[in-house]
């Protein structure tokens, strides 16, 4: 509570007051100065805001605003230790409570939150889940609980924290403190668990809009992957600072030398490398031009790089949520920056097979599947990424957004079911237990020695796809998975199975639109800018 001299509430600081005198801005953006008026009122919110979006005034304003202290719950050390830093710097009596903090530190800390002399504290949610730290909480007086990165609640979600599910102890034990839970990806099904978990049922939800118009998006089809991203650098961001997602620790150090042979300025970055290690590769990343990281998914969360110009995904993630906000990363800044995906069929294999032999439940496979399926969808569509984007997030956008690929070069669609029906019927007959690679040696009746072996040269089917060249086979099979005819077998090691709709494409009942592939249209592209 900024300090005034009377507490009478005529002399308060107002909202915007406070917004200049400590923060030094002159106006609210978006929903904030509605999200702060409803907090100081002492209401509970949901709050679904964009990365840069500006939610931290949602909860420091109203801490400051109302009586008592601010306990702000963040996963993000080194996130806290910034906005401490800049809060301090800003006359507020802000501290941390965290793991990096001897014994005397803590206690120090402790000590000043139970004599009311802070404004803002913030605490990692182990800490803050300790009975001792649960009863000092009691014994102090609170503004409000602010639940930062909220959605880590969700055990379907790409980030689940497992301590976040104890957070439904402040809604039991501290009913009358105000909780604003806040973050920059959630969807339909995300933001239910928070609801729930963080007791914000009937709570009003503020959504801004997810719309990062800044970003240019594009997916394309995986073939030669590095040469792939060399290229994409090269051409289009050389000099400029980036980040690139593998999967695996063994692709992050290959692709990084890989960069680093090319001439581009690279570094990994995983948790298998030492701590010291990681942070001088995170602090070259942040304070030195043009550098490209490429790391593992955990890497990009809290840090705060404005003119990252581009982030490009080698390997599919798990889910829209998760793609949207690592691609968030990119052009934070509001200048204009790229998100680029290179995606092929063993990405959906892989990460089919990741799903099936984890050890989550049946119903944790289930969503996961379909938040797989849903990003795949994203990755296929032949229709605005943006709009499918925003869409996925319920939100509506325009159906043409000019600023992605799709947008900018519209894929054409063809009539591909006879292909499919091909492609099904091969599957079909050598048994539902063969890959892509093999399927196609067929279907294209190249005499292997596996093929010969497994006589599949005498099966009907074989070379009966002449009509087609090899990539083209490999993109029909793609659509297909993802189209849902076809599926990778956990069971038969990633062997292209026939669902249930497949039936119809054979008997003729259901067309199947397949796209363009991107090289060609890529040619065509080309062709129009000269
Ligand atoms: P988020 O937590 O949503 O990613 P932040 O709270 O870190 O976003 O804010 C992002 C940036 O926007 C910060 O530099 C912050 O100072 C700035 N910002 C926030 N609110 C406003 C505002 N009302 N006017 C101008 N700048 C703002
Ligand atoms: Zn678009």
């Amino acid at each position: 509570s900024v300090s005034s001299p009377g507490r009478e509430s005529d002399r308060r600081p107002t909202a915007l007051s406070v917004l200049e005198a400590v923060f030094g801005l002159p106006s609210f953006r978006g929903a904030q100065e509605e999200i702060v008026r409803h907090v100081t009122d002492g209401g509970n919110c949901l709050v679904l805001m964009p990365t840069g979006g500006g939610k931290s005034l949602c909860y420091q304003l109203p801490a400051l605003l109302r009586d008592g202290c601010g306990i702000v719950v963040s996963p993000l050390i080194a996130l806290m230790r910034d906005q401490v830093e800049g809060l301090r710097d800003a006359g507020v009596r802000a501290a941390v409570l965290n793991s990096t903090l001897t014994f005397d530190e803590a206690a120090a800390v402790e000590r000043q939150l139970v004599a009311g002399e802070l404004d803002l504290l913030y605490v990692a949610p182990e800490r803050l889940l300790t009975p001792r730290c649960l009863a000092l909480l009691e014994r102090a007086r609170l503004a409000l609980f602010a639940v930062d990165e909220a959605h880590c609640v969700s055990q379907w979600g790409h980030d689940f924290r497992p301590e976040y599910i104890g957070l439904s102890v402040l809604a039991e034990r501290f009913p009358t403190v105000p909780r604003i839970a806040l973050t920059a990806t959630a969807d339909a099904r995300t933001r239910t668990e928070i609801v729930e978990r963080l007791g914000l049922a009937g709570a009003p939800m503020f959504v801004a809009s997810f719309d990062r118009p800044n970003i240019r998006y594009e997916i394309v089809e995986k073939t030669s992957p590095q040469r792939q991203l060399e290229a994409f650098i090269a051409d289009r961001h050389a000099g400029e600072a980036g980040i690139v997602y593998c999967l695996s620790r063994g692709k992050v150090e290959d692709t990084a030398a890989a960069l680093v042979r090319a001439g581009i300025p690279a570094l990994p970055y995983h948790a298998g490398l030492d701590a010291a290690v990681r942070a001088r590769h995170q602090d070259r990343f942040v304070n030195q031009d043009g550098v490209v990281i490429v790391a593992t998914i955990a890497f990009g969360m809290g840090i705060d790089k404005p003119d990252v110009r581009f982030v490009a995904h080698l390997d599919l993630p798990k889910s829209i949520e998760a793609y949207y906000q690592e691609t968030g990363r990119a052009g934070r800044d509001g200048k204009p920056a790229e998100a680029w995906m290179a995606y092929g069929l063993s990405d959906i294999v892989q990460q089919r097979r990741m799903i099936d032999e984890s050890t989550g439940s049946d119903a944790f496979k289930r969503v996961s599947r379909e938040k797989l399926e849903a990003l795949v969808g994203l990755a296929e569509t032949a229709g605005c990424r943006r709009a499918h984007l925003l869409g996925y997030f319920g939100e509506r956008a325009g159906a043409t957004c000019g600023n992605c690929d799709n947008c900018l070069a519209p894929p054409r669609q063809w009539d591909g079911s006879v292909a499919a029906q091909k492609l099904l019927s091969c599957a079909y007959r050598t048994g539902q237990r063969f890959g892509v690679a093999h399927l196609i040696d067929v279907l294209l009746g190249r005499p292997t020695e596996r093929v010969q072996s497994l006589q599949h040269d005498t099966l009907s089917v074989f070379g009966i796809g002449g009509e087609m060249t090899e990539k083209q086979w490999r993109a029909v099979a793609r659509q297909l998975v993802a189209l849902g005819h076809l599926r990778p077998d956990a069971e038969a090691y990633g062997g292209l199975r026939l669902t249930d709709t497949a039936r119809s494409v054979l008997k003729g009942e259901t067309r199947v639109m397949l796209r363009e592939q991107a090289d060609t249209r890529r040619a065509r592209r080309d062709r129009a800018r000269r």
